[in-house]
């Protein structure tokens, strides 16, 4: 199940675009209180914005406008709204996203061929390990898109391996929708429970919102500990509230890939101009075909880079390699360009580390200093000198580690309010 514009060529694609692309500015124009004062401050005449290229000429709309102005996003008449969902903002007040009927619908065939994109056929059984509730866009998508689709879903939610393990033995499903380290916790469940992990029915995981690859595809640490015990396949999916739109591996596993149908993505440098191909900048992306809250080269924060040579799978669509780390998270430490996924991926690498949490904060010169606390049974400084070792082979240089209890880290990783834990403490604000 290929959408035949993801087999066309770059041309055709680009072509494609540039219609969807008109229509969304006349839409926005006549139907977002925001996009249209925007055109107006701005000086843009919408008419004059005819190509993908053209498209720079709009300023660029950010979390802040998007926090500040939240109703004048809104395009539609409450009567239309049917989901309400909220993601958190950057002021602390969360950015509501309302959907209507047809954002449904859409959010459907987005997740539907994302699936697809994962091998996911109607004759797969899902099993969803993540919130379908508490205002996420995130499960009710996976819910659509399986329903689209036409394969089962157990809709189980997340946490409690005792739950999941039963829904897997019970229901044979085949497929887990799920945050790739929540796979270590069922692999530990299934080991003390005599579980056989090499006869579950699973043939693969659909991972969100962690890494699982490196930067050249191949499996981060994470991923090699998973299928050290457990040999399913691993699918990278890369998704927003903001975007509702996914981006899926296929089964090359060499990059998330774009659908021309739903969204534009620009990859952009600081002064908001496309870098070159090869390079890392900010994701920017213009939704299409979305109804209530469409969004016009909006700054994702996320750091990427592209891939634009034809997949072996015949989609012919861009890629996305695995997020680099997020702009605002980006550490300038001792010349060196950091970003937190980096050092996870190497303080994962320590089975001696129960846990963690790095901080960041601006030392007395203003620069970015980086403290990481560390709670383990062996608080040896050979331990330390070993970890600093690793930073400084991986990363060229090594920030500061120092031991704490484990429960001043869960303390710090698990704050109120908090919907998930906290890998990263950001001082310098
Ligand atoms: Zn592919």
């Amino acid at each position: 199940m290929i959408p035949e514009i993801e087999k066309a060529s770059a041309a055709e694609i680009k072509a494609f675009q540039e219609e969807k692309l008109k229509e969304t500015l006349q839409y926005l124009d006549e139907n977002s209180p925001f996009y249209k004062r925007f055109f107006k401050e701005n000086n843009i005449q919408i008419s004059e914005i005819k190509t993908l290229e053209d498209i720079q000429r709009i300023p660029v709309t950010t979390k802040d406008h998007l926090q500040q102005f939240n109703n004048d996003f809104i395009c539609v008449p409450k009567a239309e709204i049917i989901d309400y969902v909220t993601t958190s903002g950057t002021l602390g007040d969360p950015v509501t996203f309302a959907l209507t009927d047809a954002d449904l619908e859409r959010l459907a065939y987005n997740e539907a061929i994302s699936f697809a994109c994962c091998g996911v056929g109607k004759e797969d059984t899902l099993q969803l390990m993540t919130t379908m509730d508490r205002r996420f866009m995130a499960g009710l998508a996976y819910f659509l898109g399986a329903r689209k689709l036409g394969s089962g879903i157990i809709r189980v939610g997340s946490g409690i391996p005792e739950l999941q393990w039963d829904s897997i033995l019970k229901f044979k499903p085949t497929y887990l929708i799920t945050v790739p380290s929540f796979l270590l916790k069922l692999i530990e469940y299934a080991q003390q429970h005599e579980i056989d992990l090499q006869n579950t029915g699973i043939k693969a995981a659909i991972c969100i919102g962690e890494p699982i690859r490196e930067q050249d595809f191949s499996l981060n640490i994470l991923a090699k500990k998973i299928k050290k015990d457990w040999d399913i396949e691993l699918f990278s999916t890369y998704a927003s509230t903001e975007m509702s739109t996914a981006f899926n591996e296929c089964e090359m596993h060499n990059g998330g890939h774009h659908h021309p149908e739903l969204i534009i993505a620009e990859i952009l440098d600081d002064n908001n101009l496309p870098v070159s191909e090869g390079e890392v900048g900010e994701l920017t992306i213009t939704t299409l075909g979305v109804q209530a809250m469409p969004l016009l080269r909006f700054k994702t924060g996320d750091m990427v880079q592209s891939y634009n040579e034809p997949c072996e799978c015949g989609r012919k669509t861009m890629r996305l390699g695995p997020v680099v780390g997020r702009k605002k998270q980006m550490i300038k430490y001792k010349g060196t360009t950091l970003y937190p996924p980096a050092m996870y991926n190497i303080l994962n690498d320590f089975s001696g580390i129960e846990s963690y949490v790095i901080e960041i904060f601006h030392n007395e010169l203003g620069t970015d200093e980086i403290l990481i606390k560390i709670a383990s049974e062996n608080t040896s400084e050979e331990l330390l000198l070993e970890i600093k070792d690793h930073f400084r082979a991986k990363l060229r240089v090594a920030p500061k580690v120092e031991f704490a209890t484990s429960e001043e880290v869960e303390a710090l990783r698990f704050p109120p309010l908090s919907r998930k834990p906290v890998d990263l403490i950001d001082r310098r604000l």
